[in-house]
């Protein structure tokens, strides 16, 4: 029996789970909920690194993030479609993880994998609810319908308008261990002959991405935080989790 997931962060690419969700993990991980992450491809068309290397680095971010599970579903980095076959793949983790809380790509942005990769998860999300739709686990067992109750959706590189964010302030520098875990991506002092210089290399990525926790986090009172989109509305049990400061 797979364990039960209360939140399940999916990313197309290793290393866009930590980019656009980690802090959340991490503050929920420190509640004692249950996380865990699937990357859907293995990252292959990155120009840095190699599959090897990635793995071993989203080894080490899930590490330091602590959580449960991490699978790669090893779909087509570029390639990849929203159809029937994706859609099942997705289904059947959904069924064997019974997450709760769903968080994915952003809606829409700079690589378009990201915002493919977030409708299909939606469409798969939804679908996995349907008794109908018949899939069966690694051992060839039925599986039950299960339906997450949100999907939530990250903020990657093209700014968004966040319909809620979570003060991540005291999981920052965790936060960015695990960024940085992916060296060959992401700009590092001692690691500067691994491949060519790219977009997310250069010391100017990783403070943009600590910029973008600042100005997310300067919107809700707070140092650093992480903005989320929904397509549905947000049910609260009461006020107790807003952040009660002046802004
Ligand atoms: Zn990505």
């Amino acid at each position: 029996m797979a364990v039960k997931l209360d939140i399940l962060a999916i990313g197309v690419h290793p290393d866009d789970v930590e980019l656009g969700c980690s802090g959340v993990l991490l503050l929920e991980k420190a509640k004692g909920k249950k996380t865990g992450i699937i990357d859907l491809t293995q990252g292959e068309l990155g120009s840095r690194g190699t599959i090897e290397t990635r793995y071993a680095e989203a080894a080490n971010a899930a590490m330091i993030l602590a959580v449960s599970v991490r699978e790669n579903l090893k779909m087509a980095d570029g390639f990849f479609k929203n159809d029937e076959e994706h859609q099942r793949k997705l289904i059947s983790i959904f069924r064997k993880y019974q997450p709760e809380i769903v968080i994915t790509n952003a809606l829409h942005d700079r690589h378009s994998d990201h915002g493919r990769a977030s409708q299909l998860t939606e469409d798969a999300a939804y679908l996995s609810g349907l008794i109908k739709i018949k899939t069966t686990d690694e051992d060839g067992n039925d599986q039950a319908p299960w339906r997450p109750r949100y999907v939530f959706h990250y903020i990657q590189d093209r700014y968004i308008e966040p319909d809620f964010i979570v003060d991540i302030t005291s999981v920052f520098e965790q936060r960015m261990e695990s960024v940085k875990a992916y060296t060959t991506q992401f700009f590092n002092p001692e690691n500067e002959s691994d491949g060519p210089q790219t977009y997310i290399s250069t010391p100017d990525f990783l403070d943009s991405v600590i910029a973008r926790a600042r100005m997310m986090g300067k919107k809700i009172g707070v140092k650093y935080g992480e903005g989320f989109n929904t397509k549905k509305n947000l049910g609260l049990n009461g006020f107790d989790s807003l952040v009660l400061v002046e802004t």
